[in-house]
């Protein structure tokens, strides 16, 4: 199989905040190959922005030793990279403050290309830069801006910070980032479901008994303790990411592969999720070891609430999922680090078959990293003499083996998204009401385990999270299924 990589339009990419972690681990090594591939045009420019006093050559080095870092060895080819670094300039400018840098970036700027800003820096300075762009001229109707999440947290912050980018840019400018939603398997999961007869009849609560979607990590808070001690696993990872899982798992069929339409139907899903009860949510933070600190060290908050790990049982309360819960779990410090999303169908009315013993359900799992791919076990005879005995099989699909060389050439998730930011599609992306309704969803529940003041339950770190999370799936008659890689 041939790749086809289309050439996107020709563009001016402000990255604001260029020297940052994630534009030298993900930004800047994505565009490195988008050009490699041939996807970023020649005649387009990155344009580098943040305080740090560098001059263009000064920048490019930085891009280079990115690349050098992040980009893996068989892809690094120098002449490559020596072109890509052409493409680059810098202006430091410094958004929270003067009028430093901002002509200089005007200068820079070019007619009848595409216009996009990368806000790849604290929200709070998001209202300064739109407001600055506009003030010099340099955004106009056409132009696009990236924003990076935290998305506020909760949604008088989120509406704060949709009322200051509206008050520069139309919604049709906006592309809030879930890198989520640009990985291949996710995107995957809705041409499965709307590109094959097969699994749309049975997808809903008469034929699926649960889902379950895990994001499981096995790295702790690291050195961003006191950072992410003020948001925790519901608002860091279940309001944006999980949510956004779920809401394709459930959502029904768009009339068209359009954007609006898409996000229409994952907004009526968030609308019908219904408010979660006490009882089905465990929180966790990952204890100390002989070795290594545990979460209360490393946020450096020894009376930290705050969770690290969290599991909870969720309904959509719509016809297509009445009765059927999903079960979402993200955590760090667990087992491995894997994500998945696992959907279980129920058992079939009648078994004709003694074998009780061997009978297992069908279960359609969608891998999303690592390997990333899609199982679906079904069940079989036995082979052999010896009498009908069942056993279950997974047909297996892992994108590296079915695409083989092609699969290297899968962007990743950022690559993509900004790829879609110069071909104006917003279809990955989340629009303002979608993330309004999810913090509308999430605050009541965090407000509810604050205003009782719970204290989450600790867990060894390399287990699979706090006991109290296998109960919530035991007293269901359910299991969580074995994290691994
Ligand atoms: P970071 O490493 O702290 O980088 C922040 C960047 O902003 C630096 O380039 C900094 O450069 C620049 N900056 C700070 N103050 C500025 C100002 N007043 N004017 C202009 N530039 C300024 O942060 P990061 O990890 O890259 O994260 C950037 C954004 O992405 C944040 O909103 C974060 O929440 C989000 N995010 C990050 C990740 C990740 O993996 N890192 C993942 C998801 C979301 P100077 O010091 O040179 O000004």
């Amino acid at each position: 199989m041939v790749s086809r990589v289309i050439p996107v339009e020709v563009f001016d990419l402000v990255i604001f905040g260029a020297t940052g972690d994630l534009a030298r681990r993900k930004i800047l090594p994505g565009l490195y190959r988008r050009f490699l591939a041939g996807q970023m045009t020649a005649e387009s420019r990155i344009i580098g922005a943040a305080r740090t006093d560098l001059d263009t050559a000064g920048f490019r080095k930085l891009v280079q030793d990115a690349i050098e870092e992040f980009v893996s060895a068989d892809r690094r080819d120098p002449a490559m990279i020596a072109a890509f670094l052409e493409h680059l300039d810098y202006v430091s400018i410094d958004a929270s403050k003067g009028e430093a840098g901002w002509t200089s970036l005007n200068g820079l700027m070019r007619a009848g290309v595409v216009r996009a800003f990368y806000f790849s820096v604290a929200p709070s300075l998001f209202g300064e830069l739109a407001e600055k762009l506009h003030a010099h001229g340099i955004a106009d109707g056409q132009s696009r801006i990236v924003v990076e999440k935290p998305f506020g947290r909760d949604l008088a912050t989120a509406r704060a910070l949709n009322a200051t980018l509206a008050s520069h840019f139309e919604e049709s400018q906006i592309y809030r980032i879930d890198h989520y939603l640009g990985k291949e398997t996710v995107q995957n999961l809705m041409a499965v479901r709307f590109a094959n007869i097969l699994f749309e009849p049975l997808w809903n609560s008469q034929f699926i008994d649960h889902v379950q979607i895990t994001v499981a990590e096995t790295v702790g808070v690291e050195g961003r303790g006191s950072y992410y001690d003020k948001s925790g696993a519901m608002r860091d990872m279940v309001q944006n990411h999980l949510m956004q899982l779920l809401c394709l798992i459930a959502m029904e069929p768009p009339y068209h592969f359009d954007p609006n339409a898409v996000r229409d139907e994952k907004l009526k899903v968030i609308r019908a999720l219904q408010p979660v009860p006490h009882d089905d949510i465990v929180r966790g933070q990952y204890n100390p070891t002989k070795t290594a600190p545990g979460y209360l060290e490393d946020s450096e908050n020894p009376d930290s609430r705050t969770e690290s790990y969290i599991a909870l049982k969720v309904h959509v309360a719509n016809w297509r999922w009445k009765n059927t819960p999903f079960y979402l779990r993200t955590g760090k410090k667990l087992r491995a680090r894997a994500s998945e999303i696992a959907i279980t169908f129920k058992e079939p009315p009648h078994s004709i078959f003694d074998d009780a013993e061997g009978w297992r359900e069908n279960v359609l799992v969608i891998r999303l990293q690592p390997n990333e791919g899609m199982n679906l076990t079904v069940m079989i005879k036995e082979p052999g003499p010896g009498g009908m005995r069942l056993m279950q099989v997974p047909l297996d699909m892992s994108f590296a083996e079915a695409l083989g060389e092609e699969a290297a050439d899968i962007p990743d998730a950022y690559e993509r998204l900004i790829m879609d930011v110069i071909r104006g599609n917003q279809t990955l992306f989340m629009r303002g009401d979608e993330l309004e309704a999810a913090w509308a969803w999430t605050d009541p529940i965090i407000q509810g385990w604050e205003a009782r003041g719970d204290k989450p339950k600790g867990y060894d770190p390399g287990s699979s999270g706090p006991e109290d999370a296998l109960m919530l799936m035991h007293r269901d008659g359910r299991r969580w299924r074995e994290i691994k890689e």
